[in-house]
């Protein structure tokens, strides 16, 4: 049955793949953004379709509307970014759920909540479960989204419980793919775009730190099935791929890749930036049946050839 469905922050890099999937589904979709770090041209190709919506709002500020599904996506979520303005960034996450929340406990309505696997820290627990509760500096430089989003959840969990609100947590690990911003930092798309232009590849600190990329359609995919799983709240998901990298295998994999003749240069690693980090998704297997199926190398050739498809001198 075609749904109605709101996307907060749904212009940006996975809202926006978000919005084409729900309408290629067959739902309505509302997509709101103040294109802070999303752009228009995200979703210009969605404008002809009768049953998508854009709209200009903060998600700070209060927004009233009738909806079946709320998928809230709106905040920034590269460092460079969520560290501009980390007021800002903070209010984002807790007045953003606050008005969401208020508001799918108004219309009677799902919500989802993109939360991250920052929630975990630096963890000393790995891979991480969902019942691992983070070992997170609450007044380091990336506080002002760890905690935002951890506060984030516990808005959503007592609105569950205090007003009985159909809430789902979505545990987002490290996800990439076509429409990243190509000047947003982020190690895939700044690898890749360093990688093309003939740049030396920045590695922070000795590369031996790890991440799990996941690619962006497999998240999507397990995005959706979370938000249609059973009513009863089963606690947040992790959804990531399992298979970890350390910075300088991503390094080397982007090289061989593209072929560039960059060479790798070390910089200094940034404060508080988590040395591992791995999902472990036992509960989105059983809860969801689902696994990611793309792997790194693939991901990779997809998301390689959309930077080269784009303009990138002023990047
Ligand atoms: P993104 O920066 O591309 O998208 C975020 C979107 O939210 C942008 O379009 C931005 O303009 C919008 N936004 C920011 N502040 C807003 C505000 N106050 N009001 C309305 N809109 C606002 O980032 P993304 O990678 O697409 O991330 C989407 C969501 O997923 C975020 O909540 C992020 O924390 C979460 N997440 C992403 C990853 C990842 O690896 N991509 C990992 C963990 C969690
Ligand atoms: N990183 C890097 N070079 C870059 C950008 C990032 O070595 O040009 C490192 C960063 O220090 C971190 C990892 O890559 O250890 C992932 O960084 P990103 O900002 O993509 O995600 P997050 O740290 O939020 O997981």
């Amino acid at each position: 049955m075609k749904k109605k469905i709101l996307v907060t922050g749904g212009a940006g890099f996975l809202g926006s793949h978000l919005c084409e999937k729900l309408l290629k589904l067959g739902n309505e979709v509302i997509c709101m953004d103040n294109y802070f770090t999303g752009q228009k041209s995200n979703v210009v190709h969605l404008l002809d379709n009768p049953f998508f919506e854009l709209i200009r709002h903060d998600v700070t500020m209060p927004f009233f509307i009738e909806v079946d599904q709320i998928y809230n996506l709106a905040c920034p979520a590269s460092p460079i970014h969520y560290q501009y303005n980390p007021i800002k960034t903070i209010k984002t996450s807790v007045m953003g759920a606050v008005n969401m929340l208020g508001l799918a406990k108004r219309i009677n309505a799902r919500i989802l909540q993109a939360s991250t696997s920052e929630v975990y820290g630096d963890p000393e627990v790995h891979p991480q479960t969902e019942s691992y509760w983070g070992h997170v500096n609450p007044i380091g430089i990336r506080a002002c989204y760890d905690e935002g989003k951890r506060c984030a959840e516990a808005l959503f969990v007592n609105y569950h419980r205090q007003n009985k609100v159909k809430i789902k947590i979505q545990r987002i690990f490290n996800t990439y793919g076509p429409r990243m911003h190509p000047n947003d930092g982020r190690v895939v798309s700044n690898f890749i775009v360093q990688a093309l232009k003939g740049k030396d590849i920045s590695i922070y600190g000795d590369g031996s730190q790890t991440r799990s990329f996941c690619y962006v359609d497999d998240l999507l995919e397990g995005m959706v099935r979370l938000m249609n799983s059973r009513e009863d709240f089963i606690g947040p998901v992790n959804i990531g791929n399992p298979n970890e990298f350390t910075i300088r295998e991503l390094a080397e994999l982007v090289i061989e890749l593209t072929g560039t003749k960059s060479k790798l240069i070390y910089e200094p690693l940034p404060a508080d930036d988590p040395m591992q980090r791995q999902p472990n998704i036992e509960l989105a297997k059983k809860e969801l049946g689902w696994e990611p199926k793309i792997q790194l190398r693939e991901g990779l050739i997809h998301t390689i050839n959309y930077f080269k498809s784009i303009d990138l001198k002023n990047i």
